[in-house]
């Protein structure tokens, strides 16, 4: 089994309808598992046609803890209201209560209070579930709840999913999130290869920076994807540039095409709306698979 992550520095470069396209060329030829680890804003199904209700299976997880007020022990003396860094805690007819949003079970409330009126309980923050696309392969996808934190945390329990789901998969691709916080790592670490998908401007090349000095971390080799590379011609030369001193292959460079717009209005993958790009998914394949094996 091979894992593939393929991120992006900067997000809305095109990562998901690149990860979905080639989840389906691959499985044309491999046993696949295509993973969605943005969890904060999950799509992968939907650029796969997959809407929410038509997974086959959901299942709540909980990634955190809130505080949780026993007020017949409360003595208001306001310290937990005073001591919370994440202003969590609204005070209210002389008592705490807990806002909806902002509690990050970080338990300082719970040490500070003198009457043991506090403790905290584990919350179910998100949920991870999976379901069969028409392209025959699973797609694994992970929701944390608004406003909720753990984002690395599910992404691990996504991946965890995905490796009893596609135990038998020869590949499985992970859609990280944009950026490099903590749940692109949680998608990155023990990978066999990276995809960085970028654009020719001065924040995707920035961003692509960034996201590359964080896999070399994990030594992770990796490859770049230039989309719209026919948008800004001096930028494609300065990544093909940087890529070239750090020795990372420029796996493709796809022209910018408004078909990949059509393609998400219409819930299809871009090689199955617009058939003439298979050969350069193809193509993509092929030289991951040089890279890999
Ligand atoms: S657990 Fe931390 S964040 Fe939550 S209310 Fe208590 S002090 Fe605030
Ligand atoms: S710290 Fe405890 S006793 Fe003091 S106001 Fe908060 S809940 Fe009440």
């Amino acid at each position: 089994m091979k894992k593939i992550t393929i991120l992006s520095g900067k997000g809305g470069v095109g990562k998901s309808s690149i990860t979905a396209s080639l989840g389906v060329i691959l499985s044309k030829n491999y046993k696949i598992t295509c993973v969605d680890c943005d969890v904060d804003a999950s799509n992968l199904a939907l650029v796969l046609g997959l809407k929410e209700k038509d997974f086959e299976k959901w299942e709540k997880l909980a990634t955190n803890q809130k505080a949780e007020f026993d007020l017949s022990k409360c003595i208001s003396c306001k310290k937990c209201f005073e001591n919370c860094y994440f202003n969590a805690i609204e005070w209210k007819e002389d008592k705490p209560v807990l806002k909806e949003f902002g509690c990050e079970g970080c338990g300082v409330c719970e040490l500070v209070c003198p009457s043991r009126a506090i403790k905290l309980t584990s919350v179910d923050n998100a949920k991870i579930g999976y379901g069969k696309t028409k392209y025959g392969f699973n797609v694994v996808s992970g929701q944390l709840g608004i406003g909720e934190s753990g984002s690395g945390k599910v992404v691990f329990e996504v991946r965890k999913l995905a490796a009893e789901i596609g135990k038998d998969s020869e590949f499985i691709l992970n859609d990280a999130a944009a950026g490099i916080g903590c749940p692109v790592i949680a998608s990155v670490v023990a990978n066999d290869y990276v995809i960085a998908v970028t654009e020719p401007t001065p924040s995707g090349f920035s961003d692509l920076k960034r996201a590359l000095q964080m896999v070399t971390h994990f030594n992770i080799n990796s490859g770049i994807i230039i989309n719209k590379f026919d948008l800004n011609p001096d930028y494609t030369k300065k990544i093909e540039d940087f890529s070239k001193k750090n020795n990372l292959k420029i796996l493709a460079k796809i022209p910018y095409d408004k078909s990949f717009l059509y393609a998400l209005v219409n819930m299809v993958p871009i090689v199955v709306y617009n058939p003439k790009l298979e050969i350069l998914f193809r193509n993509i394949a092929e030289e991951i698979k040089k890279e890999i094996f």
